[in-house]
C-alpha cells in the first residue's frame, strides 16, 4: 500500500509526519472522508468545497488547490484501488511551539486509502446490519465554540459520545436538548410518511450524503421537513436512518432499548442511492 504524503508517494510504513506537526499536537487541521466507487471520487466538488470551508474558518490557507484531487487519483491507481475509502488532511504543518497559528506556509497533506467493496443489491452498503444508536448524555459542541461545518480533526466530541455506548452510533443531542447527530454521521427518521432530519441552523456537520439523500427524496418525491427536534420525536417515529460516506443509508434497528423497523422509505432511499451510485461509477 502506498500512501500520499506531502506531494510523494511512500510505502504505508514508511508513511509519517513530524511529532511537532500541528495536526497531530493540537488538532490544527481539516479533513475529508471520500469514497472512491469504480475508480473515482464520489461527489468530488462536494467534498473539495467543504475543505475548502473548513480550512477557511481555521485560516489554513494552504494554496494546494486542484493538486489535491491530483493526488488522490495518484493514490488510488497507485494501489489499484476501485471501490475504496480515502482520507485526506491538511494540516497547519510544523510551526514553532506555541499555539498561536502562524500562516500555513508550509502545510502538511496526506492522502490514505484502503479498499472498500460496494454493498449488495438491495441497497445494502458495507454495513451488513441495521445499526443500533443510543442517545448520549455528551452534548454535540455549539457552534459558537467549534463551528460544526468545519470538519477538523478535532474529533474528541465524537470520541467521548461514543465511550458512553456500545451502540454502533451514538447520537447527540445539542446543548439546547435538540436532536444533533452521530458522531459520525447525520440523522433522519421517517413518521408517517414524511422524512425529518435536523436542520443545518443547529450544530451538525452538513453531510454530503445527507446531501445527495434529501436531492433524492425530492426526486422521489418524498416530503420532507428539516427542523429542531427533541428525542420524543425521534422515539415516536416509524423509522430512522444514518448517513455518511461510508455506511451510505444505513437503517437504525434499535434505539436505545427499543427496536425499530426497516421501513420502505430507508429501502427506497438506500436503492435510490445505489442506483445513483451505478449510474455516475459504472
Ligand atoms: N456528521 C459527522 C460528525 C461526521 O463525522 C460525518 C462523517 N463525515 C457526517 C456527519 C456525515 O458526513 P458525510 O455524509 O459527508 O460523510
Amino acid at each position: 500500500m502506498q500512501y500520499h504524503v506531502n506531494g510523494t508517494l511512500v510505502p504505508a510504513e514508511e508513511a509519517s509526519v513530524s511529532v511537532r506537526d500541528r495536526g497531530f499536537m493540537y488538532g490544527d487541521a481539516g479533513f475529508e472522508t471520500l469514497r472512491a466507487y469504480g475508480g473515482t471520487i464520489f461527489e468530488w466538488d462536494a467534498h473539495a468545497d467543504r475543505l475548502q470551508a473548513t480550512c477557511e474558518a481555521l485560516s489554513i490557507d494552504h494554496g494546494i488547490g486542484d493538486d489535491l484531487k491530483r493526488r488522490i487519483d495518484e493514490t488510488l491507481e497507485a494501489n489499484d484501488l476501485r471501490d475504496a475509502y480515502v482520507k485526506c488532511s491538511i494540516t497547519r504543518g510544523v510551526q514553532p511551539g506555541k499555539l498561536t497559528p502562524g500562516p500555513a506556509d508550509n502545510p502538511t497533506v496526506v492522502v490514505v486509502a484502503s479498499e472498500l467493496p460496494r454493498g449488495g443489491e438491495n441497497g445494502e452498503s458495507v454495513w451488513n446490519a441495521p445499526a443500533s444508536a443510543e442517545l448520549v448524555e455528551t452534548r454535540r459542541v455549539p457552534d459558537h465554540s467549534l463551528p460544526a461545518h468545519a470538519k477538523t480533526h478535532n474529533y474528541l466530541n465524537g470520541i467521548l459520545a461514543r465511550l458512553e455506548t456500545d451502540a454502533d452510533e451514538a447520537l447527540m443531542l445539542d446543548s439546547e436538548g435538540s436532536l444533533a447527530e452521530g458522531a459520525t454521521s447525520n440523522l433522519f427518521f421517517v413518521r408517517e410518511g414524511v422524512l425529518h432530519t435536523p436542520s443545518l441552523s443547529g450544530p451538525i456537520l452538513p453531510g454530503i450524503t445527507r446531501e445527495v439523500v434529501l436531492g433524492l427524496a425530492e426526486e422521489m418525491q418524498i416530503p420532507v421537513r428539516t427542523g429542531r427536534y427533541r428525542p420524543a420525536d425521534l422515539r415516536r417515529a416509524d423509522e430512522a436512518f444514518l448517513t455518511n460516506t461510508t455506511w451510505e443509508v444505513r437503517p437504525v434497528g434499535r434505539l436505545d432499548d427499543s427496536a425499530f423497523e426497516i421501513g420502505t422509505v430507508t429501502r427506497e432511499l438506500a436503492a435510490a442511492f445505489a442506483a445513483l451510485v451505478e449510474a455516475r461509477h459504472y
